[in-house]
């Protein structure tokens, strides 16, 4: 008997329709002669509502008090899951993260899962019951409740598998599977048989929420074999796997985007060896994370640095740099927000050069402005005003050949 781990998302478990729905999914897996384990989120937005209803209370709510609001959403569905099985014949038991033995770091808010003790959770399975996991949720060594940063619940699902080692980890969604870029935004997005686990890190780290990035880490490092499909159509999903088998031929293999970027700058600070170390420090201490950083020498000897920090942080970012204007030495400090990344990925870059030169032409004829750049081996980023983001990113989109009309193309000049 294999096991199979399943997750579905938000959207999929919206209201009891929907959850009596993935009661009949899970029963009919078990018919097919599984043991199925079946992570689940909060149903439909009830995080957010969670989170506006400690906004309500407080500006700065306390980490460990809002991972013991959070969790909540979780539990209820797996409740909900439960007893419509029940319903329908089949024995089941819901757990929490903890109940499951999932153990983190003592990190609040995004923490790392440390280990997963399985014993309650494989009794269970031997004892041919249906097991429902909360999501995004475990317990850490000093008995604490943690959560693993929005949007975890993928993360326990492919951890689950790797525990487990489950024949597949199947993650339930509101689309039919991985596209070349977000369909709800870029219209001629298409959906993409098979991604390898470096693209899709690389796109999740860069803004494609369809996954959480850690989930794909995790499914790489444990080589958990990871499918997305839809949890409305009976369709075939997208595989993320070692090897991407399909579309060879494609430089680019994907496009993600994301918002609420801003761009700092200080100016002329001293050319000094700890310039860096001290100003990156300083952010670093108050946990705030950087993204790209540029460091250009002035005329007059000094240093100019930029570097671009999500706009949420902006005014910690300026507050701690301020006020450390008398030891930075430094002469000015501006921002500029309302910014985006737009970001190209491919493993088939590493082999092509001129990726990036190619993006930043199609980005001068959409007459796009270009305020910031990176690049690792299978990806390009340039930092672009959010108006221009979704334009910006449907032109690369269909000049790296991703428009689902063009692929059709390709694919018929292969057969000519
Ligand atoms: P869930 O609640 O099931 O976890 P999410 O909202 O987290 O669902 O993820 C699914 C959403 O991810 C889709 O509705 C889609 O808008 C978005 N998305 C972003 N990038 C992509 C992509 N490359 N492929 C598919 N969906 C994407
Ligand atoms: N419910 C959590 C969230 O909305 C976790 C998840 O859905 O994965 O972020
Ligand atoms: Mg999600």
């Amino acid at each position: 008997m294999t096991t199979i781990v399943q997750k579905f998302g938000g959207t999929s478990v919206g209201d009891t329709d929907k959850i009596k729905r993935v009661a009949q999914r899970i029963k009919q897996r078990m018919q097919e002669g599984h043991k199925v384990v079946t992570v689940v989120s909060a149903m439909g937005k009830s995080t957010d509502r969670l989170v506006e209803l400690a906004d309500e209370i407080t500006e700065e709510p306390d980490p460990r008090e809002m991972d013991m609001l959070l969790t909540t959403g979780e539990q209820v569905t797996i409740s909900l899951v439960v007893m419509a099985l029940k319903e329908i014949g089949v024995e089941a038991v819901s757990l929490t993260g903890w109940q499951a033995g999932i153990v983190t770091e003592e990190v609040h808010q995004d923490a790392r899962i440390k280990d997963i003790q399985t014993e309650t959770l494989e009794q269970h399975l031997d004892d041919g019951k249906a097991v429902l996991v909360a999501g995004f949720q475990g317990v850490s060594e000093e008995g604490n409740i943690t959560t693993l940063g929005r949007g975890g619940s993928d993360t326990t699902a492919v951890a689950l598998a790797a525990a487990l080692d489950a024949e597949t980890c199947s993650i339930f969604t509101d689309v039919t599977g991985v596209y070349t870029s977000d369909p709800r935004y870029v219209k001629k997005a298409r959906q993409l048989g098979s991604i390898s686990y470096d693209e899709m890190l690389e796109l999740a780290h860069l803004g494609a929420g369809v996954l959480h990035p850690r989930a794909v880490e995790f499914a790489k490092n444990s080589h958990v074999k990871l499918v997305v499909c839809s949890s409305m159509e009976d369709v075939e999903g997208t595989i993320v796997e070692e090897e991407a088998t399909m579309e060879q031929n494609l430089t680019v293999r994907g496009l993600a985007f994301e918002k609420n970027i801003t761009k700092v700058t200080v100016e002329r600070l001293p050319n000094h060896f700890d310039t860096m170390s001290n100003l990156f420090k300083l952010l670093a201490d108050e946990g705030i994370s950087v993204d790209i950083i540029i460091q250009q020498m002035t005329a007059d000897h000094g240093v100019n640095v930029s570097f671009s920090v999500d706009s949420s942080h902006l005014s910690k970012t300026l507050e701690l740099i301020e006020s450390a204007k008398e030891t930075l030495c430094y002469s000015e400090v501006r921002h500029e927000s309302m910014l985006s990344k737009v970001s190209i990925v491919g493993s088939g870059m590493i082999s092509n050069p001129g990726v990036a030169a190619d993006m930043f032409k199609v980005l001068a004829e959409e007459e796009v402005a270009i305020k910031m750049v990176s690049t690792s081996e299978i990806a390009v980023s340039a930092v672009v005003p959010e108006e221009d983001m979704i334009r910006a990113s449907e032109a690369l989109h269909s000049h790296f050949g991703l428009d689902y009309q063009e692929q059709k193309k390709i694919e018929l000049a292969k057969q000519a």
